[in-house]
């Protein structure tokens, strides 16, 4: 019998788990495939450092600056060299297993190339977790259970604490690791903003690497293609500057949704079942931002877990402490007023974003609050808004 069972070891989870290790917990943390490689851009900005600091031994490319393009390219370029700490761009293969590590250093036991699938139930309760494992069932009784396992989660729907996603409640997105010679600034971002809800983006990952991708929003994956989404961005005549000769080639390439409406405030706990990041909507609404959301959702999940444990109530008495932690309620307010704002965002063709790029080019005011809106989820003032809609 473990103390909690973890499904799922991607950042949440194996943030969750190192937690409760940490504590002298028994944790068994389950995951499909450690081989994987989650589609995902891998921009972090510096807060992920401070949850993981042993990342600084990567030697990941420090990012500093972003451009950001509204959908008629008009370009916002934003410069925090000296001013905060650097971002960084990774690859999620070695991030993953990197963590996944780290919490196997702390003492989680890592049951890998395992699929959860059921609950285990002793008198309709929920004990447990069923996986498949080379075509075996095998079991893991938990005194909790942690739902990590992302978007494609089928605990989460077997729990009964959310529903299946809905196309427009989700972003569709497709990406690309490419390597190969190009003018890319390697300390910078770009984003690419479309008219439409959506965007591209490019992250550089080292001289010759960068990933490549583009996601569609909400009810806009009812009308685009993503697969001619992609396409399309990768023949933009505009990236010639930035690839002229075409000179790269594909390493790796994947699809993957992410939540796009904010956090699920219904769906963080229940009697001995938390749940946590992507599968509980911990992504920023306007930026697909949700690597630190995650690790933050599975750390305090973590102390709510451990806080059960010391009292022996695995009750939603014990674990609505969770949801009400400040630090989850502060990203679950800021999500909802950043969700608020998307469809202003994109009004008639994407105006007002554009507006909002050329206000912030003069107003350096202006400036620092778009990049606080992107970067930090930080919504922007009322009256800032209301300016916006003046301009003709
Ligand atoms: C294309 C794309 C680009 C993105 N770009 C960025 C970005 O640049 N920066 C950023 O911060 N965020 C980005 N995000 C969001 C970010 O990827 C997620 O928010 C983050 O990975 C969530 O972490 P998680 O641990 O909740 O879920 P995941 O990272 O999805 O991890 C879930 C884990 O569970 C495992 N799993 C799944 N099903 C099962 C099962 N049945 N049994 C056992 N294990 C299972 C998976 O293999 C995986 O390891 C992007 C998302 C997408 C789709």
């Amino acid at each position: 019998m473990y103390d909690v069972v973890i499904s799922g070891a991607g950042p949440a989870g194996s943030k969750c788990a190192e937690v409760l290790a940490k504590e002298g917990y028994k944790v068994a943390l389950i995951e499909r495939n450690t081989e994987w490689r989650k589609p995902c851009g891998g921009a972090i900005s510096s807060r992920v450092l401070k949850y993981y600091p042993q990342l600084r031994n990567l030697n990941l490319l420090p990012i500093t600056g972003i451009s950001m393009y509204s959908g008629d390219y008009y370009q916002l370029k934003y410069s925090w060299k000296d001013i905060r700490e650097p971002s960084y761009t990774v690859d999620r293969l070695e991030f993953d297993n990197v963590i996944r590590d780290i919490a196997v250093d702390a003492g989680v036991e890592l049951f890998d190339k395992n699929l959860s699938f059921d609950f285990l139930y002793k008198q309709h309760h929920k004990i447990g977790v069923k996986t498949k494992h080379n075509n075996e069932i095998k079991e893991y009784l938990g005194k909790i259970i942690i739902i990590a396992d992302g978007m494609g989660s089928k605990l989460a729907i077997k729990s009964g604490m959310r529903n299946k996603w809905k196309i427009d409640e989700i972003g569709l997105c497709k990406c690309a690791i490419m390597e190969g010679m190009n003018y890319l600034d390697k300390t910078s971002i770009s984003l690419f903003f479309r008219k439409y809800k959506g965007y591209n983006w490019i992250f550089p990952l080292d001289e010759k690497r960068f990933n490549i991708g583009c996601g569609t929003w909400l009810e806009t994956n009812r009308i685009y293609n993503i697969n001619q989404v992609y396409e399309n961005f990768l023949n933009d005549p505009f990236l010639e500057k930035f690839f002229p000769n075409r000179d790269f080639k594909e390493i790796w390439r994947g699809s993957y949704p992410l939540p796009a409406l904010g956090v699920k405030e219904n769906s963080l706990f229940k009697d001995n079942i938390l749940m946590i990041g992507d599968s509980a909507g911990f992504v920023s609404p306007i930026s697909g931002e949700g690597i630190y959301a995650s690790i933050v959702s599975g750390h305090i999940a973590g102390e709510t877990a451990i806080l059960a444990l010391e009292n022996d109530d695995f009750t939603s008495n014990t674990l609505k402490k969770y949801k009400s932690h400040q630090n989850i309620k502060k990203i679950r307010r800021k999500f909802k007023i950043t969700s608020s704002m998307v469809d202003f965002f994109y009004e008639n063709n994407g105006k007002n974003l554009s507006n909002m790029f050329s206000l912030a080019k003069t107003d350096k005011d202006v400036n620092e609050m778009v990049i606080n809106m992107f970067l930090f989820n930080q919504p922007p003032s009322r009256e800032f808004l209301l300016r916006l809609k003046s301009i003709p």
